[in-house]
């Protein structure tokens, strides 16, 4: 059978919520049995987010196969638990660059190249041979932006295209506001964007009302009308806290089955399997609600102001509690900040009952990140550092116990005299900034008898990474002569890929084991973490 598509499409605004609505079709199509996956499309010219502030855009986020990706990927494998592939990102630069090394090699010899036909078939024919290589049954393809804008527009062409040759249905996701004074659900603005999508050849198949309360049956009516759709068609997306409830609010309103069926599909599992799979995703949604025992934690980084740029580190805490049976209340702290007042740090710190200090690039924050480090390792605080974090861990050691004053990493200070942290071995002579770092999934080897190992439970592990720099190995022994413990390495390379204290929690990676945390499969590395969190906060 030829593979299905289903474009997901914006109006009105970004920042409703398409990475959730795509990747919970996903999750219901395959829970039915049949093999759905998520593509993006992002219109920018930047050939990957590699390169992209996660200040602006989020957090980069990382593949098993180095690909750095949009940060919908997070949400994408979080819900469909599985490891997906760069080839399904697919970006304004990729096209780009690959249209003009086909011109350059006279693949259009003759013609001049333009965006229809050329650029439309390239994308179609892209998108055909991600579908086949990996034997989908339906290709979900979420489209980056809104409609209207001029980076996408060509793309939309294409998708239309594309419904001219294989069965394509068109999902759209607008936003219903709803006057505070009157509390009439306006459906105005969602006409408009209707009308001005149809301009460009879509007739979706579906509307997806994004609302802050359920939505009435008069403005389902409305939005029906001017979709020339059945009132069933139109979708309920109010408002919810729990963002993994939303396969089975769309299963509720019979998307999935409405889906299959404009698509001509049958389920490949049987309604049974079908009912214990959306009955478990259901229980799992019920542990993360669930007001058990609550644990304060504190992310202390410099992108505190855009909690966007953190998106894997708090989703993996909310996986962690939930298996842990506590609530986990999030406290994000500025690390510049800290580096202002003196007493800020106990203010801040005294109530928490774990601490994380995420990935990071560059000198602002540091000595902040540096001086919480310190206090949680004084005050017994359970510490969690990611990439970053861990770098930082050594730097703080090496300063406040080892006594080799001015310590540093070579990225903030390259004159310090204890360079703790050094460039990886290879990295010196890198000048192009994008995809050139340590990036993807790397093994370590895991000590038996450490806190790591009681973790993971085995020896040997694999994380995805990015960084640049590492532990020097020149300071390992005094490190751990003083008391740090090595409690994994790379075995290939000798790096150092994991950090503990001894007596306390704390525990650092040089691996971002928050992006393999997923709903149905919370990481080994924040259980531990948040059940010693949970001890702490039981304790007090
Ligand atoms: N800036 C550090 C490095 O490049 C840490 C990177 C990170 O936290 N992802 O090594």
């Amino acid at each position: 059978m030829p593979t299905k598509y289903v474009v997901v499409l914006g109006s009105l605004l970004s920042g409703l919520g398409k990475g959730i609505v795509t990747a919970s079709l996903a999750k219901l199509l395959s829970m039915h049995g049949l093999n759905a996956m998520p593509l993006k499309f992002d219109g920018y010219l930047n050939y990957d987010c590699g390169t992209m502030n996660p200040f602006r855009h989020g957090e980069v986020f990382v593949l098993d196969d180095k690909s750095e990706v949009d940060m919908d990927f997070g949400t994408y494998e979080r819900f469909l638990n599985t490891s997906l592939k760069g080839e399904f990102s697919l970006t304004g630069g990729k096209i780009f660059s690959a249209m003009i090394e086909m011109e350059r090699r006279g693949d259009f010899l003759g013609n001049d190249v333009q965006f229809v036909p050329h650029v439309a078939e390239y994308i179609i024919g892209y998108l055909k041979g991600v579908a086949a290589r990996n034997r989908l049954d339906v290709l979900l393809i979420e489209v980056g932006g809104t409609v209207g804008d001029i980076e996408n527009g060509y793309f939309i062409e294409a998708m239309r295209e594309l419904a001219l040759r294989e069965r394509v249905i068109f999902v759209n996701l607008t936003y219903v506001p709803e006057l505070g004074a009157v509390g009439e659900q306006k459906t105005k603005p969602t006409q408009i964007a209707l009308r001005n999508m149809m301009q460009f050849g879509i007739q979706p198949s579906f509307i997806i009302c994004r609302s802050e309360n359920a939505l009435s049956e008069a403005a389902r009516n409305k939005v029906a009308l001017f979709a020339n759709v059945d009132e069933s068609a139109v979708i309920d997306d109010q408002n919810s806290g729990n963002i993994y409830r939303m396969p089975l609010h769309l299963m509720e309103q019979g998307l999935d089955s409405m889906v299959m069926k404009s698509l001509g599909l049958k389920p490949k599992a049987d309604g049974r399997s079908f009912e214990r799979r959306a009955a478990s995703w259901g229980a799992l949604c019920d542990a993360i609600d669930r007001k058990g025992p609550k644990v304060d934690i504190a992310i202390v980084g410099k992108y505190t102001q855009l909690h966007d740029a953190y998106a894997s580190v708090k989703e993996a805490i909310v996986h962690a509690a939930g298996k842990n049976m506590v609530s986990a209340e999030v406290h994000w702290i500025d690390s510049e900040m800290l580096e202002k007042s003196a007493d800020s740090i106990p203010r801040l710190l005294d109530g928490m009952d774990g601490m994380i200090v995420p990935g990071g690039f560059g000198k602002r924050g540091i000595e902040g990140m540096i001086s919480a480090i310190s206090y949680a390792r004084t005050k017994r605080i359970p510490y969690l550092g990611l990439c970053l974090g861990m770098q930082l861990m050594a730097v703080e050691f090496a300063r406040n116990v080892c006594g080799l004053w001015g310590a540093n990493s070579a990225e903030f200070d390259s004159d310090t005299k204890h360079r703790i942290v050094d460039i990886l071995p290879g990295q010196e002579a890198v000048t192009a900034k994008g995809g050139t770092m340590r990036l993807g999934l790397w093994t370590s080897r895991i000590e038996k008898g450490t806190m790591a190992y009681a973790a993971y439970k085995s020896e040997n592990v694999s994380e995805r990474h990015r960084h640049r720099y590492e532990i020097n190995n020149a300071y390992r022994e005094t490190l751990t002569k003083a008391g740090i413990v090595v409690s994994a390495v790379n075995a290939d390379r000798g790096l150092v890929e994991m950090l503990e204290w001894r007596g306390s929690f704390g525990i650092g990676t040089q691996a971002h084991p928050e992006l393999e945390s997923r709903l149905e499969m919370p990481n080994p590395l924040f259980i531990s973490f948040i059940r010693a969190a949970k001890k702490r906060a039981a304790a007090r």
